[in-house]
């Protein structure tokens, strides 16, 4: 049998970390996460099955601290030249066990990207937040407060609207922010996190990038509150849902950087979670040619291997080619986000850089849930069966194709790089 690891990856551009860290957690999925996945459906709202997985991967293999710097008890990848191609292969190798574990883990990080990535790294919040993640005995999550009742596409289209339709308020009174307004489906929302990052704004209505904020919250600070969690079509492991926010109080220096540069670095937390994003569509895809290959190998038709006859080899043939494709591709765009202000020229919130890595997020969704709904077809009755995780994976990979701004915030910002379009 082959192994997945056939599927392309230019080694070239492989950090010498990647593959130490590929090799944990592939330890880590088979033995922690893969035999027991089945029973995450009905743990949706306890994660008392769930919590296990978490525990080993964030905090016995102390993944939870890799974005702090050194000086600060974590692994400094934050500053590493490969910090997106280390997400990838960490997004990919969770995603392959559970897309939902691998989303709830990278949300954890994904605010704090904003603080603690070079070049815009905040040391006084660094060495705030550090402890909470680094000392802890527990899985410690964060949440990236962006989606709010009126649409979160709108607020994710930076570059069209610049924050103008946000409704959650940050007013400075005297040395503290007071902040009010109404989120929902985050990750890691309904009672999980301990941190969130909060997107809002100064001066509501105002599309000056000046007037937007990204500014950090702990769950525990009074006018906080959050509803119970979203029962959905899958992801069992990340809980989502409402966040309100009624005249918290932070410090003002808990604004993650201040006017100008806060809109900056929200524009490059999207390609952050498209990257991941993507990771987790490939993982997911990496499992699927595991399981598929067991399948068209081990049932028959005819006497003869399911893979034998010409018209499943057809179909699984497609499947293997986009998979290969896809992890090509995604690695391309973890390879730009790195490439930022170096080679490839372009700081991550240019639109050239958001419009290409929104373009191959939307082409791999549309590839991953093809794909999957193209095995269901192979495995027949056995697809929708669930001891062959085809469709867990079927259900969550869906999921991810809708998220963050969905398919026609992709298409458009595409549209407005490649057309010069000026109105969307
Ligand atoms: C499992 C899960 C995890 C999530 N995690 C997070 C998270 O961590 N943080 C967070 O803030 N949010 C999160 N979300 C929310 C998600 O990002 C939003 O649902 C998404 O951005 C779309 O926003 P919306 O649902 O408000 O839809 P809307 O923005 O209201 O859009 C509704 C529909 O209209 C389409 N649309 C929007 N604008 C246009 C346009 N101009 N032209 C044509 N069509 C358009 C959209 O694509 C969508 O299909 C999560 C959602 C899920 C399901």
């Amino acid at each position: 049998m082959k192994h997945f690891d056939e599927f392309s990856v230019n080694l070239e551009q492989v950090s010498p970390m990647e593959k130490h860290i590929r090799k944990v957690i592939r330890n880590w999925a088979d033995k922690d996460c893969i035999p027991f996945r089945r029973q995450y459906d009905e743990d949706w709202k306890e994660h008392k099955i769930i919590e296990p997985a978490f525990q080993k991967l964030m905090v016995d293999l102390g993944f939870q601290k890799a974005m702090f710097p050194q000086e600060l008890g974590g692994w400094g990848i934050g500053h590493s030249d490969y910090v997106f191609r280390i997400a990838y292969a960490l997004s990919e190798e969770v995603g392959r066990a559970d897309t939902a574990i691998a989303v709830a883990f990278l949300v954890t990080i994904w605010p704090l990207t904003t603080i603690l990535v070079e070049p815009h790294v905040n040391w006084r919040l660094a060495r705030e937040f550090a402890p909470w993640y680094v000392n802890a005995k527990h899985p410690v999550f964060s949440a990236l407060t962006m989606t709010e009742p009126q649409g979160g596409a709108d607020i994710e289209n930076m570059g069209l609207l610049g924050g103008k339709t946000l409704r959650t308020t940050a007013r400075l009174e005297g040395d503290e922010w007071v902040i009010n307004g109404h989120k929902l489906w985050p990750t890691n929302s309904g009672g999980v996190s301990k941190l969130f990052g909060v997107p809002c704004t100064t001066k509501p209505g105002s599309h000056d990038k000046n007037d937007f904020a990204i500014i950090f919250v702990p769950t525990a600070t009074p006018g906080v509150s959050e509803g119970n969690p979203y029962e959905k079509a899958g992801m069992a492991a990340d809980k989502n849902s409402d966040i309100w926010f009624d005249n918290v109080r932070v410090p003002a220096w808990y604004r993650a950087h201040g006017p100008g540069l806060d809109a900056q670095t929200f524009a490059e937390i999207i390609p952050w979670g498209q990257v991941a994003s993507i990771g987790f569509m490939t993982g997911a895809m990496l499992n699927l040619y595991e399981r598929l290959y067991d399948f068209v190998s081990t049932r028959t038709y005819r006497n003869r291997p399911l893979k034998e006859n010409d018209a499943v080899a057809g179909v699984i043939g497609r499947i293997a080619g986009d998979i290969d494709i896809c992890r090509i591709v995604g690695y391309e765009a973890a390879c730009i986000g790195d490439r930022r202000n170096k080679a490839y020229g372009k700081p991550i919130h240019n639109e050239e850089v958001i419009g290409k890595i929104r373009n191959i997020k939307d082409f791999v969704s549309d590839k991953t849930v093809e794909n999957f709904g193209r095995a269901m077809d192979v495995l027949g009755a056995y697809g929708a069966d669930r001891d062959w995780d085809i469709e867990k994976h079927w259900r969550d990979v869906k999921i991810i194709q809708l998220w963050m701004g969905g398919k026609q915030l992709c298409q458009m910002e595409a549209a407005r790089y490649f057309f010069n379009c000026t109105s969307i």
